[in-house]
């Protein structure tokens, strides 16, 4: 199994120098605390704890999966031990405001955390991040007694959180939800109904679990209209916070699943449980919603954590496996053959990976200091503010979900390859990080999901083409103000010329859709992927400029990772950006080769 380093020096690059987050954090009403020695020092600190701590259980944890008994689910070796010390370290409070216990650190800090402890070990992130989605929910939608009862707990991560939304007939589309909430005479609610594939449903981490829980009340309108959230505790909380009964929340089975295996996900029968309403009746979903985009950047980071994983393993493997030699010439004469990373196919794999790994690692940072402000506008109490950046990332966000799932899933596959058979071996660990990479692309909403909330909601509906503007008036700028310099000129040039493309797709597709409805959700998966191949481009040219830039300055800093940061920058628009002209290519192709073919056509006998 690779042991995880963490990427520190990338992670410095991008925040310090790339995006000056020093300055970031100092504009921030939240933001004062983060002085650049207290973030240096939590950078190291939870290196550290992951590196130590969660790398070593990834391994046994994907042997032993998680046991289910009795209605107990108990997690792998080790897992309670260092999910006590995560607790104990603070981390699980660490962008949660201080008066519930937190450390009142910004969200980004949260995001920087989460890929570290995602690359170590994605089961045991689950555990702590679907806490994280439960206590955004009570924060922004519970009332004060509802806060005060269940957000110090949360934080302090001695009770976790779920997500209760996906039931067995429906997933993406919740409008079918059936679970009932029934109202009762002291104010609560009693839920009835079967959730499915609920993470960190059942475990033996935390005293107590807290479930959040979408159900419909008995007068409530049909489809996602009528749907309510409620708050729903594993053990009762008495009014001064100890611990009362057992409530009716019964978990039946956990689910065999073909990666992620250490991560519980499980069945849970709500059997006329005790359910309190958070957010207003029938307003379920878009409270639950509110914290979309952030919840779904955390999954998105995840498509990060297995490039880096697997890039990792692939590069110490790739320098000490020999094979044949080099086309141009024997690179280690003294060795009975190269070391395969001499050879450029090779190189081509490690080079997608590291390309994903670090262009996603700063799409992601980007979109976190978004994700900043509009938790700013909710701290501040100021409206106007949180819908401006929720707006801004809510284009991005589908973008980072969708595509870097999807390439963190090519990268973890590269990974495999790079060992040949010994990838699909289980002692070197590759074939599980490529495991646990494949539900990135599922939950959390489906890619294909994500590409229709692009194209469908947030370009056509919500904003007919303006987010498409807006974004690709960024990337133009840059291009505009690096034309002239010859190091750079060549992103430039290619940038201009896609910032370009992108806005007359755009147009071409709302034209076609006028006539042609299927044609949104036949061009969504093209257009998501052609926006992520671009975006992905700005942001390996905004490290290529700051790279140039330094490499000219000189300095203390060692050149070779500037120089690294140009090679990359290169390979990328040489070799991952041609994929886009494919896309745009499909996208505008009219719907009818998808859907002219009889359903009964499909195959026959
Ligand atoms: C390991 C794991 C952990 C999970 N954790 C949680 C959790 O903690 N909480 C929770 O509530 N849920 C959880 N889920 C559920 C997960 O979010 C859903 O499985 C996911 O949203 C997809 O829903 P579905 O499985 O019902 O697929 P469906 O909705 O049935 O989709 C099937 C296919 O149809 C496509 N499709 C559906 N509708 C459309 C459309 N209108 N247009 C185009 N294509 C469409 C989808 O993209 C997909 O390819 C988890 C699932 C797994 C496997």
């Amino acid at each position: 199994m690779p042991a995880y380093k963490a990427p520190l020096r990338d992670m410095r690059f991008l925040l310090n120098e790339v995006f000056d987050f020093p300055a970031h954090y100092a504009a921030l009403s939240n933001g004062k605390d983060a002085d650049p020695d207290t973030v240096s020092a939590i950078l190291d600190e939870c290196a550290k704890f992951c590196e130590e701590v969660l790398s070593p259980l990834n391994l046994s944890g994907d042997e032993e999966g998680c046991h289910f008994g009795n209605g107990e689910v108990t997690t792998p070796k080790g897992f309670k031990e260092a999910y006590a010390q995560f607790a104990a370290g603070g981390w699980q409070g660490l962008s949660h405001p201080t008066e519930y216990g937190g450390q009142g650190m910004p969200m980004s800090l949260g995001v920087v955390k989460t890929e570290m402890l995602g690359s170590a070990n994605w089961s045991f992130n689950m555990y702590p991040g679907l806490s994280l989605g439960a206590m955004n929910t009570i924060m922004q939608h519970g009332d004060a007694a509802q806060k005060a009862l269940y957000m110090p707990p949360l934080v302090e991560g001695r009770w976790s959180g779920t997500m209760c939304l996906t039931e067995p007939q429906c997933g993406t589309d919740l409008g079918q939800v059936k679970t009932k909430a029934e109202p009762q005479a002291d104010g609560s609610y009693a839920i009835t109904g079967t959730k499915i594939f609920i993470s960190a449903g059942e475990h033996d981490l935390t005293e107590n679990i807290i479930h959040i829980v979408l159900a419909r009340l008995p007068d409530a309108p049909p489809g996602t209209k009528g749907i309510s959230l409620f708050i729903v505790p594993k053990i009762k909380v008495n009014a001064d916070g100890s611990l009362g009964e057992r409530n009716r929340v019964v978990c039946s089975s956990i689910e065999h699943k073909m990666g992620i295996k250490a991560s519980a996900t499980a069945v849970l029968n709500f059997e006329a449980a005790t359910g309190y309403m958070i957010a207003e009746p029938n307003k379920g979903l878009e409270a639950m919603f509110t914290f979309m985009n952030s919840a779904r950047i955390g999954t998105a980071v995840q498509g990060v954590c297995h490039a880096e994983a697997s890039f990792q393993g692939a590069l110490a493997y790739a320098k000490e496996r020999r094979s044949m030699r080099a086309l141009s010439g024997k690179k280690e004469p003294d060795k009975v053959a190269d070391a395969i990373i001499h050879h450029a196919d090779v190189r081509r794999m490690l080079l997608t990976q590291k390309a994903v790994a670090e262009g996603g690692r700063a799409m992601i940072y980007f979109a976190a200091q978004y994700a900043d402000h509009m938790v700013n506008g909710i701290l501040e109490n100021d409206d106007k503010k949180y819908k401006l950046w929720d707006d801004k990332l809510g284009f991005l966000t589908p973008i980072l979900k969708g595509f870097l799932t999807e390439m963190g899933l090519e990268a973890a596959n590269l990974g495999m390859q790079v060992f040949g058979g010994h990838g699909y071996i289980k002692e070197h660990g590759m074939e599980q990080i490529a495991r646990d990479a494949r539900i990135a692309t599922l939950y959390e909403g489906t890619t294909g999901i994500q590409a229709l909330d692009l194209l469908g909601r947030k370009v056509l509906v919500l904003t007919r083409g303006k987010a498409v503007r807006e974004f690709t008036g960024m990337i133009a700028k840059f291009a505009m103000e690096h034309m002239r310099n010859a190091k750079l000129r060549r992103y430039a040039t290619d940038l201009a010329r896609y910032a370009a493309e992108w806005n007359v797709l755009t147009m071409r597709i709302m034209l076609a859709a006028r006539k042609d409805r299927d044609s949104v959700s036949a061009a969504s998966h093209h257009f998501l992927m052609y926006s992520g191949y671009v975006t992905m481009a700005y942001f390996w040219a905004l490290q290529a400029a700051v790279a140039s830039q330094k490499l000219a300055q000189g300095g203390a800093e060692k050149p070779e990772f500037y120089k690294a940061k140009l090679a990359t920058a290169r390979f990328y628009f040489d070799h991952l950006l041609p994929r886009a002209k494919g896309h745009a290519t499909s996208m505008v192709k009219p719907s009818k080769s998808l859907m002219k073919l009889e359903v009964d056509a499909f195959a026959f006998e």
